[in-house]
């Protein structure tokens, strides 16, 4: 008896709808992140967390990899590595991560979008339908692609290069009429240096076979879904490097040229 009523009383819970003025759950949507850009930017290219403990706390998101081997595309639960050959390998759990972010990605909002000739019109398409540059944002743009250009960092030996010189000399790749995802984040700007403040941009082919960090696109159709992520936390890494890295700098111009 007492469990029934336990139970009319629970389901009775269930069904108050989300109110703006409720408490807000914590936990559920949150974006996670490990490091920070900065450290990248100076040559923290060794975390201590792996792909198999990022996939827990989401199932979408990028980054890179231990000694920079490659951009990461975190998308529908699976990790993938995009290499200096352009070609996307699937990643084993124990891989480790220096820097990256995912979330549970939920298509809160969706919207068609069609003949887009440029990036920076593809990146205020979404940042009109995002409506709000302070928050997180995920993006999700499943669609065919008339071009996109990507770059994948080359993986780096000790001692470490700044991440400036290595992208630098960045092997860049051209894929024409191809159908596939843009995985991307927008940081917002009071974020500068532990994200990329602005767009993040990388992308995957449908067949999961090539990608990497987006440089360049034209849309010709595709679905734009966001998942906004008011929720924000990031794990440091327990390191030397890390420890002995000056993260309090300015790096603006620097993350800015690594991004192009
Ligand atoms: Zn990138």
């Amino acid at each position: 008896m007492h469990a029934r009523i336990m139970g009319i009383l629970a389901a009775a819970v269930l069904l108050i709808p989300a109110c703006a003025h409720g408490p807000r759950a914590v936990g559920s949507d949150a974006l996670f992140q490990i490091s920070t850009i900065n450290a990248l930017m100076l040559g923290v290219y060794d975390g201590d967390f792996t792909c198999g403990q990022l996939l827990q706390h989401g199932d979408f998101g990028l980054g890179t990899f231990n000694g920079l081997d490659g951009e990461m595309v975190v998308l529908d639960g699976k990790v993938y590595q995009v290499r200096a050959d352009g070609i996307a390998y699937a990643v084993p759990d124990k891989t480790g991560t220096p820097f990256a972010a995912v979330t549970r990605f939920d298509r809160e909002r969706v919207e068609a979008l069609s003949a887009i000739s440029n990036i920076e019109t593809l990146e205020k398409e979404i940042a009109r339908m995002a409506g709000n540059e302070n928050a997180f944002h995920a993006i999700r743009i499943d669609g065919r692609f008339a071009h996109v250009k990507t770059r994948a960092v080359p993986k780096q030996e000790k001692p470490y290069r700044p991440l400036v010189e290595v992208t630098a000399h960045q092997p860049e790749f051209e894929l024409h009429d191809v159908e596939g995802t843009i995985v991307g984040l927008w940081t917002p700007q009071y974020a500068q240096g532990l994200n990329v403040a602005g767009f993040h941009l990388h992308f995957l082919t449908k067949d999961r076979s090539r990608g990497g960090h987006v440089l360049e696109c034209s849309l010709v159709t595709g679905t734009l879904a966001i998942d906004t992520c008011l929720d924000f936390r990031v794990l440091l890494p327990d390191n030397n490097e890390f420890k002995a890295a000056d993260l309090g700098q300015d790096m603006s111009e620097q993350i800015r040229r690594v991004e192009k």
